[in-house]
């Protein structure tokens, strides 16, 4: 695939933008992220991260600078904490750390990586050819890249432009939420759950109060202003409590809708660009970030010729499941969190269960993303797993990681397995091998692990089956 203009245009500057420039910078080759804000929302909109994508963060050396600013926690519900301190893994936690500064510490990250940005600049279209794409700008502009990528939000242009259907689910509520000051504060602290839905104030920073209310119009569907959050407001209290000058205004509804196709061609969908869902269960963004790390490596290597372009397909074959699963979830917390007295009784039961280990392990697995299984075929449980992070002495397993490149670990006989093509690195491990939810697997003798850090090949002491693995993911034979 011949590079344009730019090797790779990247449609919106989120989470998700964010980390697949991130990573395709890190593989070398060029990203530019086109966004339309001229300067960042600071929407706060998701709270937390998931256990995995720390992780994630942690295979590239940076997950601590994320630790660090936020407040490791047990965030998962399901519809009650599920704690994961027990679950084999550094980070046994998520980490409460509102999705503004998550941002702006992708920001710094990419600053220093020298990506380029295009701010104030929407992107409205393109055009696809047998070599790259024309990506046009509301500005009349347009520029050459040798793919795009829309990480452009639930609204996405690009999807919408390259025709991918976006099927799924209405919504049945649809909530305000907001920071903003108010000149009357008497409800600030409160939380109400009744038929009007769950309507609360909290004390923000800055003097701002963050508000969320249920706004009685499905139908809307463009960027909340002050006028509905105020008609909101006076349908659940009765008042808007003299609510003005909002930082932010966002909306969130339970629809859940999943593109069909995560990619047409060398265009390709990421984060809420391909799926949507309610905020409950904190895994918007997670997903999104998590979406940008299986796709990065494998563009990258497309686009360098170092591997065909079918390698894309593998992109939609491991994702699509994951965010589908995700939207299953999610709308089946969002019908146990209905205020009815049914509702509330399957609640408390379903709450009763994941008191029980095996339950609690088995959600919590999914939900906090560590036991997402891509279906590489039969074989050692570790087959298409997230790879642990081992102490390996002087260095753990992830450290191995930070270049975003494949590694071929060899913990059996020094210098028994060769490998034109991707960095061997002879180690020994003596610990236990634990997964999350399965518990202690067999010890392998050396595993193939992909720069998205999940195992691609296991070895019990042969080369049996390497070959294929290394031609499937790391290009034709030599
Ligand atoms: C109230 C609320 C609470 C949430 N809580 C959580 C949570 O706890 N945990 C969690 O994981 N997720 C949560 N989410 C979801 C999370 O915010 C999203 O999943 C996440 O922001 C998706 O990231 P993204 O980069 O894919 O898309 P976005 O964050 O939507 O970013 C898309 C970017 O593309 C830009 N853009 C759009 N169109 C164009 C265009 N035509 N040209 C150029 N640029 C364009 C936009 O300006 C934006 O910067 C929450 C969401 C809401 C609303």
């Amino acid at each position: 695939m011949g590079a344009g203009e730019h090797a790779v245009a990247i449609v919106g500057g989120g989470p998700t933008g964010m980390m697949l420039a991130a990573e395709l910078t890190l593989a070398g080759v060029g990203a530019l992220i086109v966004e339309r804000d001229e300067v960042p929302v600071p929407a706060v909109r998701s709270r937390g991260l998931q256990s995995r994508t720390i992780e994630v963060l942690d295979q590239r050396g940076v997950g601590e600078r994320f630790v660090s600013a936020g407040m490791p926690a047990q965030v998962l519900h399901f519809p009650t904490t599920l704690d994961i301190s027990d679950f084999p893994t550094r980070r046994p936690y998520g980490l409460a750390l509102g999705q503004n500064r998550f941002e702006e510490i992708l920001r710094d990250w990419l600053a220093e990586l020298g990506v380029p940005v295009l701010r104030g600049c929407a992107v409205t279209g393109f055009t696809q050819h047998d070599d790259g794409v024309d990506v046009f700008l509301a500005d009349g502009r347009s520029l050459r890249a040798g793919a795009l990528v829309g990480c452009d939000g639930g609204r996405s242009t690009i999807r919408k432009a390259a025709g991918i259907a976006f099927s799924g689910w209405d919504p049945s509520m649809s909530s305000l939420v907001a920071e903003a000051h108010v000149r009357d504060a008497s409800e600030v602290g409160t939380i109400h759950r009744d038929e009007k839905g769950t309507y609360a104030m909290g004390p923000a920073d800055d003097g701002h109060v963050g508000i969320v209310v249920r706004d009685e119009d499905l139908t809307r569907d463009g960027d909340p202003s002050l006028a509905d959050l105020r008609a909101a407001m006076i349908s659940a209290w009765g008042t808007d409590f003299g609510v003005h000058d909002p930082r932010w205004i966002s909306r969130f509804t339970d629809a859940a809708r999943q593109a069909a196709s995560y990619r047409d061609g060398r265009v390709l969908l990421a984060g809420d660009a391909a799926h949507v869902h309610t905020p409950m269960g904190g895994q918007g963004l997670n997903t999104g970030v998590q979406d940008a790390v299986n796709l990065g490596w494998k563009l990258a290597r497309v686009m360098k010729g170092g591997s065909p372009e079918s390698l894309l397909d593998s992109y939609h074959a491991e994702r699509h499941p994951v965010a589908a699963q995700v939207l299953q979830k999610t709308m089946a917390l969002t019908a146990l969190m209905r205020g009815d007295a049914r509702s509330e009784a399957l609640r408390d039961t379903i709450g009763e269960l994941m008191l029980l280990d095996a339950p609690r392990k088995m959600m919590a697995g999914m939900l906090s993303g560590l036991d997402i299984h891509y279906d590489l075929g039969e074989g050692h449980p570790l087959l298409g797993r997230r790879m642990p992070d081992l102490d390996l002495g002087s260095r753990t397993v992830y450290d191995l990681l930070h270049d975003a490149r494949p590694v071929l670990l060899n913990l059996g006989e020094p210098g028994a397995l060769q490998s034109d093509r991707v960095r061997r690195v002879d180690a020994t491990y003596d610990g236990p091998w634990e997964l999350p939810v399965l518990g202690e697997v067999a010890a392998p003798a050396a595993v193939l692990v992909r720069p998205d850090g999940h195992v691609a090949w296991v070895g019990d002491g042969g080369d049996d089956g390497l070959a294929d693995a290394l031609s499937t993911w790391f290009g034709p034979a030599a």
